[in-house]
This record gives structure tokens, C-alpha cells and sequence, in this order.
């Protein structure tokens, strides 16, 4: 039986929301070496490994809002690999060799982003737990056997779990499952504005409050006009995730998407009894097709969370507008289809947030014109390669030799497929 109808509370992010430092909005007209748009993790990776690598560079940040606003701020909180699922496409996009330097440098970027974490002195829950993909259909078994042979040949730990075995990790009704190790877990709201301390700390501009209209790129500079004044800037980066499309830039190579969650009041010890959730998995995600798949998890204060699904290939100004009560229903019912012991618990919290999407499911890094580059695009997986992307965007911008060599080549192998796309006339 579906739940009962209900009026759904909806915030910005249940992790947290912030205002602009009004006090940083951009009043006149500056110059900076490089100007960094958006600040979501991408953006201020960008701008924190510009700075990083060339400390003398004048570095600005242009945030609309505050910074971790947009996704980052608002995410599942879960940090995955791109090979977990994805394996299969990856072997058939790159082959073999290449597809075994993906996984083992991602594994490298999960090192690195735990002691980036250390580093920028960000209390944000960082916790390696794996991820649980769970076939919810029967036919959705066949292929987690094959991620997992594909895993074994790669060297990805993870292990096929039987449906009692599932039942111990929670008790949903499945036909197995598989799990995924090397994986991990932040509170994403502290981790963006962790990450955007350490940005400051280290001497970028901030400018919170800030929104970009529009940019003209001249022979030797860009100037980017908003309310307040102009920056002139001899590079650009945007890093405007699914609002790219708004600026006119990137040829509708992303485009927006928007996917909800859903969270109950704190359960009741019956009710977590009933779900029987044993806290040694990040969260449970549905096997099978990308686009159907439902993700939940149960917080530290017992609220059962749930989201995923939402409504694609719509730009962004059509869907600006994130509460979408026939989303949130959705997902209740599809929360109570598998717990059905939740279906009188109360929804305590609801929201939703924009993703940037690519016709190869990659993000794309690149120069787009003589002067400007995009960070942009994650499709809905940007936690982990959105947090350290500036690597790669150090490379574009200050040239790869001052790059990381096998950062350039993980770039260089994914994120530039939809490049001439993004940078056609
Ligand atoms: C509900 C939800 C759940 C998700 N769950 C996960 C998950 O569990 N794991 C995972 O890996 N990924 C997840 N994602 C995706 C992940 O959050 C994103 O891939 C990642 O945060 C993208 O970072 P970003 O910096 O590109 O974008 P954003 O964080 O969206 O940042 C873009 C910023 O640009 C600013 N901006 C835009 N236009 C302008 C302008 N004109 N001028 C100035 N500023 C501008 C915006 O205000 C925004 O702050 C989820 C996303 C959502 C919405």
C-alpha cells in the first residue's frame, strides 16, 4: 500500500545552508592572473591547486551564493570510485591497459583525498565504508556477477553477497547483492566549507554573493561582468556544474539534471530494528540500469535516508525550481516498497540539487577557448574527482609540466571526451 499523502519539507540541504559573506561581494572592478567561477568542490579545487602549485599567481573566486551552495553542499555524502559500476564501460572505452591505470590511480585519489581532508583540518566525517549495490530484480543479478569478474581481473576489491548475506547488512528483500570496498563517506557540507577555508587560507579572492552574467574574452584577457563590477582575468575557469548552460558557454555540452532525497524524522528503535541497517555499509544502491537506481542510507541520528531518480535532459532555467512534490512522493513510495515498516514513519526532510551531465557520463576539463577552460559535468558522481579535479585543471591551466604526470594522464584519458563539443564556435 503506497503512504500517505504528506507536505513535504523542503530546505537547500539537510547537511547545512549558509548566506553570502556580503562583506567579500565584488564591488568595482578588479584584475586577477586567473579567475575561477563557481564555488562548488570543483571550483575551489581549481583554485586551491593553482594556488597551491604557483603561490605568486593572483588567483580570484567568484561564487553566486555562498561557497558549497550548489551540489557539493547538498550531496549523498558518499565518495565513490567511477570503476565501481562502470567498469564494463570503462574496459570498452579505454581497453585494458588504461582501464587498469583508472582504477589504480582513482585508488591513489581516495589516499589523497583522506589526507587532503587531514591537511585543510576539515572535521567532515571522512569514514572508508564500502557501498552495497543490490539487485532488487533477479535479472539485475547477471550483471553484478560481471562487474564482479571484471573487479577480480582489475584488482577492485569486492565481494558478491548471497541474499541472506544482504539480509545481514539490512533487511531488504533481494536477490544479492554486491559489495564495494574501496568507497568512502563525509558529511559533503563540511567538507565544501571546509575546503573553502583552506581556499581562503591559502590567499585566493573570495567573492561570495558574486554571480557571473556574462564574459567577453579579448586577445589578451577576459573580463566577466556581475552586478557588482568586472574582473579581468588573463584565464578563466568555469567550474558552473549544471548552471553552465545559463552563461552561454560550453555548446549545451552539460546539461542540467536535478535528482532529490528524501529523509525521515529520526526512527524510532522498533523501526530501526525492523530495517535491521548494521551501519558496515555506506549505503545501498540499486543495481541496474543508472537512470532507474535509487541510493538510501540511515544517519548518525537514525533518519533513513533516500534519493536518486529525477528529471533529465531539461536545461536548467526550466527546472530552477527544485521542489518537486511528485518527486518526493516517488521516492517515498519507492522508500516504503523496500522498508515497508517505514510507511507510517514521518518525512522530516526533503531537497533537491542540480547536476551537470555529459554525453559520455565523464566530466569535462578542458580549454574551451583560448582563454577559458571548464571543470564541469560530473554527472552526479563529482565528490571524489570534483574534490581533487584542480590537479588535473593545474595542467590546462599552468601548463603539464607542473602537473602531475599521471593526474594529466587520468585527464586526458576521461575528461576530455566531450571537449571539441564544449569548445565548438
Ligand atoms: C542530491 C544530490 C546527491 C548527490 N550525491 C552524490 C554522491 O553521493 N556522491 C557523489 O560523488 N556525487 C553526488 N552528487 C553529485 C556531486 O555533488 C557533484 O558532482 C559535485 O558536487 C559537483 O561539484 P561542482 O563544483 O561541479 O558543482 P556545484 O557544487 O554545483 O558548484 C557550482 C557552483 O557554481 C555556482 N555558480 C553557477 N553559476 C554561476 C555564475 N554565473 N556565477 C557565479 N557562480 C556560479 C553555483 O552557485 C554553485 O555553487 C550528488 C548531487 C546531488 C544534487
Amino acid at each position: 500500500m503506497d503512504p500517505p499523502e504528506t507536505a513535504y519539507p523542503v530546505i537547500t540541504s539537510y547537511w547545512g545552508d549558509a548566506q553570502p559573506d556580503r562583506a567579500t561581494m565584488l564591488s568595482g572592478d578588479e584584475a586577477a592572473d586567473v579567475a575561477v567561477v563557481g564555488g562548488g568542490l570543483a571550483g575551489m579545487s581549481t583554485a586551491y591547486y593553482l594556488k597551491l602549485t604557483r603561490p605568486d599567481l593572483d588567483v580570484v573566486l567568484i561564487e553566486k551564493e555562498y561557497l558549497g551552495y550548489g551540489a557539493s553542499g547538498r550531496n549523498f555524502g558518499n565518495v565513490p570510485q567511477l570503476s565501481h559500476q562502470e567498469i564494463g564501460y570503462m574496459l570498452g572505452l579505454l581497453g585494458a591497459e588504461d582501464t587498469r591505470f583508472v582504477v589504480q590511480h582513482q585508488a591513489r585519489m581516495l589516499d589523497e583525498y583522506e589526507a587532503l581532508i587531514a591537511e585543510q583540518d576539515v572535521e567532515c566525517g571522512f569514514q572508508r565504508l564500502p557501498v552495497l549495490y543490490v539487485a532488487i530484480k533477479a535479472e539485475h543479478l547477471a550483471g553484478l556477477e560481471e562487474i564482479h569478474q571484471l573487479h577480480r581481473r582489475f584488482g577492485i576489491p569486492s565481494r558478491l553477497l548471497t541474499p541472506s548475506h544482504v539480509a545481514d547488512v539490512c533487511n531488504a528483500a533481494t536477490f544479492g547483492g554486491l559489495s564495494c570496498e574501496r568507497n568512502a563517506t563525509v558529511q559533503p557540507f563540511e567538507r565544501a566549507r571546509g575546503f573553502g577555508r583552506a581556499v581562503t587560507s591559502l590567499g585566493v579572492r573570495v567573492h561570495e554573493g558574486t554571480g557571473v552574467d556574462r564574459c567577453d574574452e579579448a586577445a589578451t584577457s577576459v573580463r566577466l561582468h556581475t552586478p557588482g563590477g568586472t574582473v579581468t582575468a588573463a584565464q578563466v575557469v568555469f567550474a558552473t556544474n549544471a548552471y553552465t548552460s545559463l552563461l552561454g558557454i560550453g555548446n549545451g555540452a552539460i546539461r542540467a539534471a536535478y535528482t532529490y532525497v528524501i529523509g525521515t524524522t529520526p526512527l524510532h528503535r522498533e523501526q530501526l530494528v525492523e530495517i535491521g541497517w548494521s551501519g558496515d555499509h555506506t549505503m545501498l544502491v540499486d543495481a541496474g540500469p543508472l537512470n532507474e537506481h535509487f541510493y538510501m542510507r540511515v544517519t548518525r541520528d537514525g533518519r533513513f535516508l533516500i534519493g536518486g531518480g529525477g528529471r533529465t535532459r531539461e536545461t536548467i532555467g526550466a527546472i530552477a525550481d527544485h521542489n518537486d512534490p511528485a518527486f518526493y512522493r516517488r521516492l517515498q513510495i519507492e522508500m516504503v516498497r523496500r522498508f515497508a515498516c517505514l510507511e507510517d514513519a514521518e518525512v522530516g526532510v526533503a531537497w533537491g540539487g542540480p547536476l551537470g551531465m555529459t554525453d559520455s557520463r565523464l566530466p569535462v576539463m578542458s580549454r574551451i577557448s583560448p582563454r577559458c577552460f571548464l571543470n564541469a559535468g560530473f554527472n552526479g558522481r563529482g565528490a571524489l574527482i570534483a574534490a581533487l579535479s584542480g590537479r588535473i585543471m593545474v595542467g590546462h591551466v599552468l601548463g603539464a609540466e607542473l602537473a602531475d604526470a599521471d593526474y594529466v594522464r587520468f585527464g586526458r584519458l576521461l575528461f576530455e571526451r566531450d571537449a571539441a563539443e564544449a569548445a565548438r564556435p
